[in-house]
């Protein structure tokens, strides 16, 4: 198994070196050094339970909103050490409370 292709509770192949995204935006800075690059920020393609959050242990399985937040801020840094100039959840409509 890749590593871009494991799925956990943590998204954790979300911003590995093996990540697609961190890839992809590795090549498009090469390729095209003028290129603006801005990101969407997801977990929901690396959780084991398809949620695009970190996912409570809890009878209901509620989003940990704190703890997505921290997860999303993680990805995001590995994009921008990546290259990405902009990245940004499209999930934030989706996290209670938001
Ligand atoms: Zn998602």
């Amino acid at each position: 198994m890749q590593e871009s292709s494991h799925k956990d509770g943590i998204a954790s192949g979300a911003d590995t070196e093996a990540s697609p995204v961190v890839s992809a935006i590795k090549l498009l800075r090469k390729a095209f050094p003028q290129l603006y690059i801005a990101c969407d920020l997801c977990l929901c393609a690396y959780t084991d339970h398809g949620h695009c959050g970190i996912v409570r242990d809890d009878a209901e399985h509620t989003i940990d909103n704190p703890a997505s937040i921290a997860r999303l801020a993680q990805v995001a840094v590995a994009y921008a050490k990546a290259g990405a100039h902009v990245s940004s959840p499209r999930n934030w409509g989706a996290l209670p409370n938001f």
